[in-house]
């Protein structure tokens, strides 16, 4: 089988490779779709824990074609999504139902073979049941999504609650579904490129704003009464989380999603995060929400095919990850075959 392998740094290369046996536990997927994602950009540079050589690639659906024999609640010509996040089950979070700060986490396609092949063998433990007409285009999102969710669960929005979301691209647009599904009475959604925040507005965001408008901050807090309720920052860089880290009113949430590079941090004032009493998450993961991000896709009530993903194929795999990316793009499948 076609795999694309990571053999250091900067050289992915696209060969025959020969898919070892499954085990009593695993399955063999014939991999339909794989999402590509910011974290790919980074363990393709080296920025990431990830060792190579390695198939990368970790949000991915297909058909199982082979199963070990230990496996009984999956079976041959079954799709599934793949959740590519392996806990230990034996460390002190993960018997603590803290799995996402799992001590031994193994992931698929960042430290184990991944999705940007043919074939790919995973745990059976890491799959699930999709049916049977279900797009693959929209259940590669399955991934993406269960991170979204763990994300709207720290941000706890309340009915009638204004969110803003700050970026516009995949996590953005998926968190801004979210949050219109939770309950939010108004969303903003702050995103530099127009194309962007013109599918946010397709979406159903309420308003969009250009971060480097001079009025944006005097707008969000006219629209808001003085600040959004909850802020969600979807980008990843220190610019954009002090754009969010300044957003919200009184008695607000701030929840930072977005992975900065490792040298970024923000300056927060201190009388400010006092006299608001100003709450401020994280999101790691997504610790036991992959079944809801199936559910959520299958029942339409998150339509990730109006992010306009782009299809390419294996071949075409390093040209994107070489180059800078193309911002208008909101989210690369690759298609193996
Ligand atoms: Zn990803
Ligand atoms: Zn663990």
């Amino acid at each position: 089988m076609l795999a694309a392998i990571l053999n250091e740094p900067f050289k992915l290369e696209l060969k025959e490779y020969s898919l070892p046996k499954p085990d009593k536990n695993e399955i063999v997927i014939k991999v339909n779709i794989c999402g590509l994602c910011g974290t790919d950009f980074h363990i393709y540079k080296g920025d990431s824990y990830s060792k190579p050589p390695l198939i990368p690639g970790h949000e991915f659906v297909g058909t199982i074609v082979e199963k070990g024999n230990e496996v009984v609640e999956l079976n041959i010509g079954d799709n599934v999504a793949i959740d590519p996040n392996i806990y230990c089950g034996e460390c002190q979070y993960c018997r603590n139902g803290k799995i996402n700060f799992c001590e031994n986490l193994k992931a698929l396609g960042v430290s184990l073979n991944g999705g940007f092949a043919e074939y790919s063998i995973v745990p059976s433990s890491q799959a699930y049941l999709l049916p049977k007409e279900f797009p693959f285009e929209a259940a590669a999102f399955a991934e993406p999504l269960s991170c979204c969710v763990r994300g709207i669960d720290q941000a706890e929005i309340k009915p009638g609650e204004t969110v803003a979301i700050v970026g516009g691209g995949t996590i953005g647009l998926l968190m801004l579904q979210l949050a219109k599904i939770s309950g939010a009475s108004k969303i903003l959604l702050i995103e530099p490129v127009t194309e962007k925040r013109e599918i946010a507005k397709q979406l159903g965001a309420d308003f969009v704003f250009d971060p480097n408008s001079n009025e944006m901050l005097n707008q969000i807090s006219d629209l808001t009464s003085g600040g959004p309720d909850v802020v969600i920052e979807c980008v990843g860089n220190s610019s954009a989380v002090n754009i969010a880290a300044n957003l919200p009113k009184r008695g607000g949430r701030l929840v930072i999603f977005g992975l900065s590079p490792k040298k970024d941090s923000i300056n927060i004032n201190l009388q400010d995060f006092f006299l608001k009493e100003l709450s401020i998450k994280g999101s790691l993961l997504n610790p036991f929400t992959f079944p809801r991000a199936i559910e959520l896709l299958v029942s339409g009530k998150i339509n990730p095919i109006k992010l306009k993903p782009i299809i390419s194929n294996l071949e075409n795999l390093e040209k994107i990850l070489s180059q800078p990316r193309n911002s208008s793009v909101t989210k690369y499948q690759i298609k193996p075959k």
